[in-house]
Order: structure tokens, then sequence, then C-alpha cells
């Protein structure tokens, strides 16, 4: 059995999805489960939608919700596919939805909120492929994956339950192999005990993928992208960018880990539990190699990779009395962040003070503050570069620093750190 994932740039209109199914036409004799992200940057788009609910935003409100409703519309339109699919169907009830949560109280679970109403992104452009495939090819099924991946409550992040997932994932789809071949499903959802739809974090399809793989005993993940395979850099940022055509799980997880962003940092443990190969490859040159992520750590040093992250924002917290920041203090400031959900990219402390970086965009840094400034003493310094060198060498780092202050550096003999000003 193969897992294939398609994100939101591989489905991005008609032609990216006529292309989706003539790469699954290459493979006439294999069992593909198909995961599929919302079309395009639809969730950023389903973002605004709950933001403006919660806002009561009328004019944001519609602005979002014909976008949603055009974007889609004019996919269904350009597959020739009828109003009375499926898809148009779909469409219509989901615009009805939007809009009477618009206009009733929302529950003051707000993440619950945010779960019911940006999943319906991977819904509609998995509909819509499912129905544009079958039209195409009789051996598809579409399955819904919030029957199948059983996650906690814990909205907008929720966590896999594993066990009830391996059996509903494979009574499911055992049943719907034994008369056809392709399953076409969702990344990024799953739902609760208590039926209620659930989202794995932003970016969640790729772990989807890697979870139903688990599940199944896949014989490989392919990860479908814009790009000829796995980078040693973004080519947003970096000239001269190198494939890696082949590297070890941990390297993989230690990339997605400091910020690389072409693959979801949770992807690879399933995988590398069950020794199942991930394959990233370009859905414009499918015939090409592509990257392999295995166990194999023979190529991990081939050539140095670099992760760069823009709009950091480096807090330093010291005591007001001049004691030391200890372990009861850093588990007292840990505590604070976790139960914030707040992502720390890099820390250092020394004796009076601890130091994190996260991303600017990501907090509310009066919030931050407000949470420690009782106790403690809080600085901050923004608008910095984090940039993460593995495999470094002294020419590489001389170059990527040069002209730019160090504000804080970090060094192990696989990685650099350095967090700069501009
Ligand atoms: N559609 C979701 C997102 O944009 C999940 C994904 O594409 O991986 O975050």
């Amino acid at each position: 059995m193969l897992i294939f994932k398609f994100g939101g740039a591989s489905v991005k209109d008609a032609d990216s999805i006529k292309n989706v199914l003539s790469i699954l036409k290459k493979y006439p004799e294999k069992k593909i489960i198909v995961i599929v992200s919302a079309i395009g940057k639809t969730t950023n788009n389903l973002e605004k939608i709950y933001q403006s609910i919660l806002n009561k935003d009328k004019v944001e409100f519609e602005l979002a919700i014909n976008l949603f409703y055009n974007e889609h519309l004019k996919i269904i339109n350009d597959l020739e596919l009828d109003t009375n699919s499926s898809p148009f169907q779909y469409l219509e009830q989901i615009k009805t939805f939007f809009e009477n949560k618009f206009s009733s109280e929302i529950s003051d679970n707000h993440f619950f909120e945010y779960d019911q109403i940006v999943s319906l992104g991977e819904i509609m452009s998995s509909i819509i492929l499912e129905t544009y495939v079958s039209k195409e090819l009789s051996n598809s099924c579409f399955l819904d994956a919030r029957k199948v991946l059983r996650t906690d409550n814990n909205f907008r992040q929720a966590d896999v339950v594993w066990n009830k997932t391996m059996d509903l994932v494979n009574n499911f789809i055992q049943s719907i192999f034994n008369s056809k071949t392709i399953v076409i499903t969702q990344g990024f959802i799953g739902h609760t005990a208590e039926g209620f739809t659930t989202t794995l974090g932003r970016e969640g399809s790729d772990f989807s993928a890697a979870i139903f793989a688990y599940c199944v005993n896949a014989e490989s993940v392919t990860i479908w992208k814009d790009v000829p395979g796995m980078l040693n850099a973004d080519p947003k940022y970096f000239d001269n960018t190198q494939k890696l055509d082949s590297i070890s799980y941990k390297e993989a997880i230690e990339l997605s880990y400091y910020g690389a962003s072409v693959i979801h940092p949770k992807t690879v443990k399933p995988l590398q539990n069950k020794n199942i190969p991930l394959f990233i490859k370009s859905f414009f040159k499918p015939e090409l190699e592509g990257s392999v992520i295995h166990t194999s750590e023979e190529n991990d040093d081939f050539c140095p990779s670099f992760i760069f992250k823009k709009e950091q924002i480096l807090f330093s917290i010291s005591t007001k009395d001049f004691s030391f920041i200890n372990e009861n203090e850093l588990s007292e400031i840990f505590q604070i962040l976790a139960s914030k959900k707040i992502k720390v990219n890099l820390m250092q402390n020394s004796a009076l003070s601890f130091s994190f970086a996260v991303d600017q965009n990501l907090i509310n840094t009066s919030e931050i503050i407000e949470l420690f400034e009782k106790k403690h003493l809080i600085k901050y310094n923004e608008n910095l570069e984090l940039l993460t060198i593995r495999h470094y060498n002294t020419e590489v780092i001389q170059t990527n620093t040069k002209n730019k202050s160090v504000i804080l550096e970090q060094k192990t003999r696989s990685t650099v750190r350095f967090l700069l000003k501009n």
C-alpha cells in the first residue's frame, strides 16, 4: 500500500487536480491512500472566516466567504462537475453553515469553534478531488478522515489516540480495498470520541499521511511538492540550493525541528518507528527521483543545510532581587510557556537570566510581558533573524553572518545557530 500526500499547492486549481489524476494513473497496480490538503491558501482564508465570526466583522466575513465560495466554484466549473454533483452541494451547505455561525452565538470554546470551521477546507478539496477522479477512474472511493482518525479533545492541536485510530483505519481501509484501489481522504483533521471534529495543528497533513502509513504498515509515503525534493535551504532566501537525495530520519527530524518547512516535524516519528521510507517528489516532474528519508545516515553530512527564520523576538527574563534563575524558576517559566502553547525556537540561560526566541507573529508581546512581569524583569529585542546551519564549516558561517551583528550564538559539533540583527 502506498500513501500519497498532496498539499495545497498541488490541488490549487483545476489543472493541478488533473495533474494529480495523471500521477495516480502511473500506479495502476498499487493500492493507494491519497491524503489531500485544502486547496491553495484556503486554510489561511478559513482562519479569516473564523476570526471575522468571532469579531462579528461583517465586512471581513463577506470578503473571506466570497473568496472561499468563488475559488471552489471556479474549480468545480473548470473540472466540468455539474451542479448536482456532491462538490457543488457541499459548497452550498458549507456557505450556509458559515452564515448561520455568523448570525448565531458561538460557544466560549474558541479552539473548538476554530476546528469546526477550519477543517472544512480539507473536506471541500477531498470531495472535489474524489468526484473528479471517480469520473475518470472507477476504482476510487471517498473516506472521511473524521470517521477514522481518533484524537483527544485538545482542539486546534489534537493528539492522536493511536490504538483506536489503528483499529478504525484498518477496518475502513480493508473493506474499501475489497473492491477499490484508491482511497481519497483528508489530511489535518480527525475526530474526538464524542464525534467532534479536531485539527492536528497547521500544516498537519504530512502528519496525517504518516499516521495512515503507520496504521496500515504502508510500503512508503510520498509527499508531492512543487520542489524537486528536500533542499538544503529555502530557495526564497538562498541562491544555489542543493537537493538532498537521501537523508536519515534523524537528520530530517532535526531539520524540521529547526524550522525547515518541507515536512511537518511530527511526520518522521511514526515512519521511523515502522521503518517506512518517505519520498519527497515533484508533482511537476513525477518521473524524477526526488529525495528519500530513511534509516541510512550515510549521506547526512553531504553538504551544509540552512534554516532561516525571520521575525524573531528574543525575550530575556531575570529575577528582580538578583537571585539565580535556578531549576525551580526555570520550571515555572516553562509551565507558563507551555500553558500558553508558546513554541520556543531557541533558548539559553545564565546565572541571572533566561532568554528565549519565538516567532514574533505567533505571540502577543504585551501578553507575554504581563505573564512574567509580576515576578521578573523582562526585556525583549525584536526583528531578529534565526539562522541554523547543520554540518557547518567556517566558510559558510562567515558568508552567512557577514554584515550582521550576532546577538546570540550556539554551537554543537553538527549544528550552529545564530540570532542575528541586520
Ligand atoms: N490545510 C492545512 C494548513 O494549511 C493543513 C496542511 O495543509 O497541511 O495548515
